[in-house]
């Protein structure tokens, strides 16, 4: 196998330490993005979680809008969770108004739709292509995905809504595998960065 790969963590707001602490365990030199020239730096990126209007704010404040979507376009690998997850869809259902995406995975979402953030739960998730045991699923007022398109894998359900997919190197889930310890998730994602270079 070539050199470890670099995977950027968006670094505007969100749980970025959290992310940077599970790709190094991961066996992936992790670094934290905020400008077009870092993230020109990096073989593939995660998006946290956080709020997704603000990181949508923020991206377009720092000049990250067009260089996201274009690196992502042309198969940058990308890893979003949560907030991450809505910034990687296509198309969200509720969006705040000027709130904008990434996109990159043929999916509609809905924001908040597990609740707000008093009901916030764990819960047990069978992710396909996960190995041993299903994963601890922390959903903070989690997204869940309403529809996908042919071209998207869904990954993972809970209680009937979907709750991980993946399009060709983009893969998204509703819940937080950076705050378990569960480094299974990102595991896949950093392979998902091997096997794109
Ligand atoms: N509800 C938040 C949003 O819309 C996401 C919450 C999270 O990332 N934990 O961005």
């Amino acid at each position: 196998m070539s050199t470890t790969p670099v995977i950027g963590v968006l670094a505007l707001q969100g749980d970025v330490r959290e992310h940077l602490i599970a790709l190094a365990a991961a066996d992936a030199v992790a670094r934290p993005v905020r400008r077009p020239e870092e993230l020109a730096e990096v073989d593939g990126l995660v998006v946290p979680g956080g709020e997704s209007t603000t990181i949508s704010k923020l991206a377009t404040l720092f000049g990250l809008m067009e260089p996201l979507r274009e690196r992502i376009a042309a198969g940058m690998p990308v890893y979003g969770t949560c907030a991450g997850l809505i910034m990687l869809a296509d198309k969200i259902l509720d969006p705040r108004s000027g709130q904008e995406t990434f996109g990159g995975i043929d999916m509609i979402v809905r924001r908040n739709a597990f609740g707000r953030q008093n009901e916030s739960f764990e819960a047990g998730v069978t992710v396909r292509g996960v190995e041993d045991g299903p994963v601890e699923g922390v959903f903070i007022r989690a997204p869940w995905v309403e529809s996908v398109g042919a071209e998207v894998e869904v990954l993972a359900e809970h209680e009937g809504h979907i709750v991980a997919v993946r399009q060709g190197r983009a893969l998204a889930t509703s819940f937080h595998p950076e705050l378990t310890g569960d480094h299974r998730l990102h595991a896949l994602f950093v392979d998902m960065v091997r096997a794109g270079r």
